[in-house]
């Protein structure tokens, strides 16, 4: 943060405010200019913005420059984060594709979905078992049973999962069956949730909100990553825009910015992002070559019955379609499918 001094300058107004900046810990570094004093802080940002320094006679401007995240930063760890989740590995060397329904409907359909998603080479399977829907009339998942069923799956494929927790009650039972817990987009800005999730020992799979800046979202990985829980995987799913030919706006920019601002691994969901199972692939093929570390798809063996979200979802056939092209054009990118 820097404050900017209105002229012309008494030594007791810069005074004032360096002794206000040190009870609070933080540190002034006065630079006088021949026609303006600025005072550079270095502190606690939540802290030093506490005080309101527009309201001194003495200040012009208060101008905020620090990045508001720490330990989600570049700077806190230079290095791109790695995380292995059971056999899978999500990081700079590998494209992980996760592929599944989007809601657990049975343990016949979420079997079969498992099965052949690993066999086309999926490394993770995906299912939501505690459904986000805008309507409170539709399907909002099998809870529990979906979580066995999900666990089930895993057992017979060795693929680890992930699944949507909505609710911090339900942290617990999530992460009993669960390898990676999935914030969606409707609870990015959740803080308790995330806060609790800082609190576990698995990975977050945390989910742009629909009309969240770069910078919130990555605050919001933040409050994870201040309980202790480093392990956060950000998924652009798409954004709102005045679009309409898409459900919603894929930022695909979004993956080389936060690829610049931090060292968390990045991913892209081209199926919320668009609505359209046609895109998917194209998407799929964009987020590759702009930097993403993977891609969760939706999946179904029977698009035309799914529950929820079928007009986004691939069959088995077309999934395998995209694994094929992927496993001839992830070599290009430097990584492994
Ligand atoms: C999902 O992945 O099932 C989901 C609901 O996604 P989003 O939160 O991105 O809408
Ligand atoms: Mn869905």
């Amino acid at each position: 943060m820097i404050i900017v001094m209105r002229e012309p300058i008494k030594q007791e107004d810069i005074d004032a405010v360096v002794e206000k900046l040190h009870s609070v810990g933080a540190e002034a570094h006065i630079s006088r200019g021949q026609y303006k004093t600025i005072i550079g802080v270095i502190g606690d940002r939540e802290t030093v913005m506490q005080i309101p320094f527009e309201a001194y006679a003495a200040v012009e401007a208060v101008v905020p420059i620090m990045k508001p995240f720490k330990m989600v930063s570049r700077e806190f760890s230079p290095e791109p984060m790695t995380i292995r989740v059971g056999n899978t590995v999500i990081g700079p060397s590998t494209f992980t594709v996760i592929a599944g329904p989007c809601s657990v409907e049975s343990e016949e359909q979420i079997l079969e979905a498992a099965r052949l998603a690993k066999m086309a080479g999926a490394t993770i399977f995906r299912g939501g078992a505690y459904k986000p829907r805008s309507s409170p009339y539709a399907f909002q998942g099998l809870g529990e049973e979906g979580l066995k069923i999900l666990a089930a799956a895993r057992e017979q494929t060795g693929l680890p999962v992930v699944t949507e927790v909505l609710d911090p009650r339900d942290i617990d039972v999530v992460a009993e069956y669960a390898d990676i817990l999935q914030v969606g987009t409707r609870n990015m800005q959740n803080f308790l949730l995330l806060k609790e999730l800082g609190r576990i020992r698995k990975p977050v799979f945390l989910k742009r909100g629909m009309s969240a800046t770069i910078e919130e979202w990555l605050m919001a990985a933040e409050y994870v990553a201040k309980e202790g829980n480093h392990e956060i995987i950000l998924c652009e799913r798409g954004i709102r825009t005045f679009e309409t030919a898409t459900r919603n706006t894929l930022d695909i920019s979004a993956v080389p910015v936060l690829k610049a601002l931090s060292h968390l691994p990045v991913m892209i969901d081209p199926s919320h992002a668009t609505g359209r199972r046609d895109l998917v692939e194209p998407l799929t093929r964009a987020g590759l070559a702009v930097g993403a570390d993977g891609v969760m798809i939706e999946v179904h063996p029977n698009p035309s019955q799914a529950l929820c979200d079928g007009p986004q979802s691939l069959n088995l056939q077309e999934f395998a379609a995209l694994m094929k092209d992927l496993k001839t054009i992830c070599p290009a990118f430097g990584r492994e499918l």
